[in-house]
């Protein structure tokens, strides 16, 4: 069931009245979320995920736009005629239920032509329990499972009733590390099974990068980019997704372009034909420069950390923006770190520029 999100926007009044300063939660919003495929919805907190969820969902009603499922305008319609299942970051499992009976629940309730016998709704649970890995623990009350089995239990719980849209908020944040990891390798591998159209609300660039096959990037109500994880992170049409995406993080300079050079400081460090001359800020990512005693770009060198696979070396430049300048090398690459500074060498596509005032990337021909 294919999703469309059509100029959907979402403006919450003033909680104080007399400041009188509205909040435009969702902004322009326009999508459309391919059949069978998991969104990633990403973004820092408050930027709009999920009040953009719950408009999907029919919790919230939008301030503007369309909402369809397939071609069905679903903009009117209640939460519970949607067929749709949610999934919260806080289980809210009952807790007086066992986990067979919290399962059923949303079975329970079904009315007319979409009633269930009672063995029908126990065949329904027990197949869910048995997508999550649960149906072992279908006697237990909630107080008795661990945080990743009860939100099994929830999305479960949101499975039973075969929903067309799977809609997840955050439903990973309140795991431990090693849990989330597991958890959410699981949920992939129910929304490939199931193939239902999911929509996953993270601010957690690496846990969106990892689970979806497109990812939405969201900055205060506004659709940053939207494209596969690994394209948008290659191609960030701005600085903020350039920065948001990306574990280290992008390195961030100040420079400019004059003559078809990228300049940092007094240096050359990059040919681009075609650009005209600006101020601009510079993204390079860790993995896109390595030392080089002929290198370019020439930083103030602190220290190596050898992490397994990796080493990470980290510099500072009175030009950064970011407090160092870091570069991801194969730790079986000697550094010495005897020496006061260190050179690099830049790889093209791995080198960003963005107009200073716009933040906007600046395009131009790799040769
Ligand atoms: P996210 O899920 O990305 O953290 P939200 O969608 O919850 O963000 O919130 C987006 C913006 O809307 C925030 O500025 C938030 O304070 C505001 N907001 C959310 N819900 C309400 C509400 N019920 N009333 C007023 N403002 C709200
Ligand atoms: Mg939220």
């Amino acid at each position: 069931m294919k999703v469309v999100l059509e100029n959907l926007t979402k403006i919450f009044p003033s909680r104080d009245k007399k400041a009188g300063k509205e909040v435009v939660a969702v902004n322009n919003f326009n999508f459309e979320i391919p059949d069978g495929q998991l969104v990633g919805l990403l973004g820092p907190s408050g930027c709009g995920k999920s009040t953009t969820l719950y408009m999907i969902s029919g919790l919230q009603k939008p301030t503007g736009g369309k909402i369809y499922f397939g071609d069905d305008d679903v903009t009117e319609l209640s939460t519970e005629n949607r067929g749709i299942g949610l999934v919260f970051q806080n289980y809210a499992l009952y807790p007086h239920m066992t986990v067979q009976q919290n399962i059923l629940f949303p079975l329970q309730n079904l009315k007319g032509k979409d009633k269930l016998s009672k063995q029908e709704m126990l065949d329904r649970a027990l197949e869910a329990a048995k997508l999550v890995q649960i149906d072992e623990l279908m006697d237990r009350k909630p107080s008795e499972l661990s945080g990743g089995q009860q939100q099994r239990v929830a999305i479960a719980r949101a499975l039973v009733k075969m929903p067309r849209v799977l809609l997840l908020d955050e439903p990973l944040s309140n795991l431990d590390a090693r849990l989330r990891l597991q958890t959410r390798e699981e949920i992939r591998r129910i929304q490939k099974e199931t193939g239902i159209t999911t929509v996953f609300v993270t601010h957690d660039q690496e846990e969106a990068m990892s689970i979806s096959d497109v990812i939405v990037v969201m900055k205060a109500g506004v659709v940053q980019q939207i494209g596969k994880p690994q394209e948008v992170y290659d191609d960030p049409k701005n600085l903020f997704v350039a920065k948001f995406l990306g574990t280290p993080p992008i390195n961030v300079l100040e420079g400019k372009v004059a003559g078809g050079k990228v300049y940092i400081g007094d240096s050359a460090v990059m040919d681009v034909n075609g650009v005209e001359d600006q101020e601009v800020y510079i993204g390079i990512r860790p993995e896109g420069i390595e030392p080089n005693e002929n290198g370019v770009f020439e930083c103030k060198l602190n220290n190596v950390e050898v992490m397994g696979r990796d080493a990470s070396v980290v510099s500072t430049h009175p030009s950064a923006i970011s407090t160092v300048i870091r570069a991801i090398i194969s730790s079986d690459i000697r550094v010495d770190t005897s020496k006061e500074t260190v050179k690099y060498n830049i790889k093209p596509h791995k080198f960003f520029i963005f107009n200073k005032e716009t933040e906007e990337r600046v395009y131009f021909e790799v040769k």
